[in-house]
């Protein structure tokens, strides 16, 4: 496999011709945890929309896996390799948790391939195999972010796109939401993160990119970033 599973060069994207993304260009290593920080509004939610085919790039060039996917129609896009979990989780609440994971790979004609991927899944987050034929509303809202998950790996995806995983969880959760990043990458897995929650990506993340107004304005090693106090004034709001 390449070394660069995402390539991003000079993207530029909007809404009804107002463009919110401008010249963005990045790059996402296998196996590593990328992290896209930025403030409210910065455009770190389009910026993944438009990677994913949900927003039409107007400009440049996205390729995965050297295989250009620009424009490429969002539902097509799990069977090249990338999979994006949208803030906000989007789950089937009146359908049961093993309802909605398969949901994650309806495209999957073979059955065993399907229970296989189940099984790794639950293997992952033990608490959806507790309660697997419960409705997924009765899910908490960290439960119901790793259903989320947990739905966008039975697409056995290369890369995973996650936006705010740790919106709205008490502090305990983002926690064992992280833990579950990193163990997602120690088993191969390529991750873009999209956080507001600054200071808890960068601990994750071996790479970040700061976007501010729909562009990218800084870039660097995680570890470096966080060290950087005119960062962690601006995007972490404290020193
Ligand atoms: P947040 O953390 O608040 O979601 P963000 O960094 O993800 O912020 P975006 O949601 O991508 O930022 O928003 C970037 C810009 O695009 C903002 O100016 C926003 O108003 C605009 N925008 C977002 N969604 C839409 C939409 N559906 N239609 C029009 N403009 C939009």
């Amino acid at each position: 496999m390449p070394d660069t599973v995402l390539d991003v060069q000079n993207l530029s994207a909007g809404y009804g011709g107002i463009r919110v993304l401008h010249d963005i260009s990045l790059k996402v290593k296998k196996g590593r945890v990328v992290a896209v920080l930025g403030t409210n509004g910065a455009g770190k939610t389009s910026l993944l929309r438009a990677l994913s085919g949900l927003i039409a790039a107007e400009q440049g060039i996205i390729r995965l896996m050297q295989r250009e996917i620009t424009n490429i129609p969002a539902h097509k896009l799990p069977a090249a390799g990338m999979v994006h979990v949208p803030e906000g989780r989007h789950i089937f609440g009146t359908m049961t948790i093993r309802e909605n994971l398969e949901l994650g790979a309806f495209t999957v004609a073979d059955a065993r391939t399907r229970h296989e991927r189940i099984d790794k899944v639950f293997e992952i987050f033990p608490i959806l195999a507790e309660r697997q034929g419960q409705d997924a509303h009765y899910l908490s809202g960290g439960q119901q972010q790793m259903l989320a998950i947990g739905r966008g790996l039975m697409a056995a995806p290369t890369l995973l796109l996650l936006d705010e995983p740790s919106m709205g969880l008490a502090p305990i959760m983002v926690k064992e939401i992280m833990v579950i990043i990193d163990r997602l990458r120690e088993s191969g897995i390529t991750i873009l993160l999209v956080e507001q929650n600054s200071r808890v990506a960068l601990r994750h993340a071996d790479y970040g990119y700061l976007l501010e107004l729909g562009r990218i304005v800084r870039e660097g090693c995680a570890a470096e970033l966080a060290r950087d106090d005119s960062i962690v004034r601006t995007y972490l709001g404290e020193v």
